[in-house]
């Protein structure tokens, strides 16, 4: 379960697939209500413009962390550690130290951009028990 939206923003040196401030506090709500409900809810970012301009799609699976955890300092959404953090702010935006990517790894199923599995095609998954390692 989950929601999708567009950033048709012009195409620039990154992708615009990412969480804003406020498309972060909407996933959070849904994501706590949701999630409590047994629907795991996750936030899709369709980058329209860049997807026609590189000629394939270009989208983001994202889930909030939870509202006491603080990622390792420098840490990207998609796992990467970067030393310029304004630098890495210009691409995930202001928020980005508040959720992560989900990844497609296999035919079906989505992972965790540092590798954890966290949903699987067929198999019924609670996301509240996210935990740092
Ligand atoms: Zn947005």
């Amino acid at each position: 379960m989950g929601w999708y939206h567009s950033h048709p923003f012009d195409v620039g040196p990154h992708s615009n697939a990412f969480l804003s401030a406020t498309d972060v506090s909407t996933q959070l709500l849904w994501q706590i209500s949701e999630d409590a409900a047994g629907n795991p809810w996750l936030a899709l970012v369709v980058d329209p413009l860049r997807g026609v301009a590189k000629g394939k799609p270009e989208i983001g699976a994202f889930r909030c962390y939870p509202t006491n955890y603080t990622p390792p300092k420098g840490l990207a959404p998609d796992g990467v550690s970067w030393d310029d953090e304004r630098a890495r702010n210009a691409r995930w935006g202001e928020s980005c130290i508040s959720y992560h990517q989900l990844v497609r790894r296999r035919a079906c199923g989505l992972v965790a951009a540092d590798g954890r599995r966290v949903c699987r095609a067929g198999q019924q998954t609670t996301l509240n028990s996210f935990a740092p390692r």
